[in-house]
């Protein structure tokens, strides 16, 4: 029997883990030395990290309640979050919106920083970029954590404030937590504007609270909220089931790239292309044992045999068959460029109408799109292959041939899903 690895054991995404492991981190000290604390919840080598700053502004804690809220909280399987309470403590022991040198650490980031104001004006963006301990402590932690995601509480506009990060997971946001998503003027110097830039891909946005103390049940639901953010970009679970591909299977597949594609290789380099494809069975063991046999294959009679990347069960279990960074044959004319992903099912209609074999299809191929830059129209269905414009093929019998599943109309179906979840970078 083949070796079957089960990288994350569970098929539920969204499992909290048994018990949260919580570390503390000083990350750096306020003007006045106070320490500034970083805290944990979940592995420190989870795949995913998302941060929560409680507060910024020393005149703006409710945020904090709902950090506090979210270190008892377990997050998803494969996520961690780290919560800073407090990164003004100066100001928020003197119940100043500034540090104690009379700096709006929000205007203080090193991204359109400008001159404004002296000690105290309300926007005063201090003597530099980054001139406060406070925005550096931040800023190297970002630089080092490099969360996938960051909210930053502020008070008291009640909204979720549009940013140039990932427009879905703000409406996640804006639909848990009842704020409505709205725009703001595009301040200098602040912590969120340096964050998208610096790290495109990742998002950073601010949630304004209502002003005041927040109700036990309005801390509850924006802890659930965040968690929401957490859960809609947790790793996958993604069982390894390889097929053998050995030495001469790869000098099959490499003479394949040559008849066919005029390639010398059997790696598949820069994937551009994802083809999803049903597998016309109603089991997934038929399947695997196809893909392994590498035998001719009954159409075309060629070496080697066919296969594809990815094969997602009924049940929405993901195997991964062969690694991305190898060739194979799935779909003529696209395999030098094309992931292959098969599900299990014997119509287009029955794959479509599962929603967990969909579900799970959904977010594979976005965090496909996410690692490669592959763009969603290019996630094809097997009988969309003749209009890529990455089709190519050497054999002239071959030009025209493709194959019935996952034609135009599901995949216009299949695409509009894919648009509705977090941006291809927050799923990488
Ligand atoms: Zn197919």
């Amino acid at each position: 029997m083949l070796h079957v690895l089960t990288l994350m054991l569970s098929a539920l995404a969204a499992a909290p883990q048994a018990a949260p492991a919580a570390n503390t981190e000083v990350i750096g000290s306020s003007v006045r030395g106070t320490p500034i604390r970083a805290f944990r919840v979940g592995p420190a080598r989870a795949r995913v990290k998302l941060l929560v700053v409680g507060s910024v502004h020393g005149d703006e804690p409710a945020g904090r309640a709902i950090v506090a809220r979210l270190r008892r909280s377990a997050p998803p399987r494969g996520t961690a979050l780290w919560l800073i309470p407090d990164l003004n403590p100066d100001g928020h022991a003197a119940g100043s919106r500034q540090n104690a040198n009379g700096v709006d650490l929000n205007r203080n980031f090193p991204y359109r920083w400008q001159a404004d104001g002296g000690p105290f004006d309300t926007y005063h963006s201090g003597s530099g970029p980054a001139s406060e301990p406070e925005t550096q402590a931040l800023a190297r932690f970002v630089e080092r954590v490099r969360p996938r995601v960051t909210l930053w509480y502020h008070q008291a506009l009640r909204i979720v404030v549009r940013s140039t990060g990932d427009a879905q997971l703000e409406r996640l946001y804006s639909r848990r937590s009842g704020l409505p998503r709205e725009g703001l003027p595009r301040y200098h110097g602040t912590a969120v504007g340096w964050q998208n830039r610096r790290f495109p891909g990742d998002t950073a946005f601010v949630v304004e609270l209502h002003g005041g103390q927040p109700p036990r049940a309005y801390v509850a639901r924006h802890a659930r909220a965040a968690l929401a953010l957490a859960r809609a970009v947790a790793p996958q679970p993604v069982t390894s089931k390889p097929i053998p591909f050995g030495a001469r299977r790869k000098a099959e597949m490499r003479a394949y790239a040559r008849r066919h594609y005029g390639i010398d290789d059997h790696r598949l380099r820069r994937p551009r292309v994802i083809v999803e494809h049903h597998t016309a069975t109603s089991t997934f063991a038929p399947v695997f044992n196809t893909f392994a046999s590498d035998a001719p294959d009954v159409e075309l009679g060629e070496l080697p045999g066919v296969c594809a990347h990815f094969v997602i069960d009924r049940d929405g279990s993901v195997y991964r068959l062969v690694p991305t960074s190898i060739m194979c044959r799935h779909t003529v004319g696209l395999n030098w460029t094309a992931i292959g992903i098969e599900h299990v099912g014997t119509s287009d209609g029955q794959v479509l109408g599962n929603p967990r074999q969909m579900r799970a299809s959904l977010r594979l191929t976005r965090s496909l799109q996410g690692r490669h830059g592959i763009r969603t129209r290019n996630v094809i269905g097997h009988a969309e292959s003749l209009s890529s414009r990455f089709h190519r093929e050497r054999v002239a019998r071959l030009r025209t041939q493709t194959h019935g599943d996952m034609g135009p109309a599901s995949m216009d179906r299949y695409r509009r899903l894919l648009g509705r979840l977090p941006a291809p970078g927050s799923m990488r």
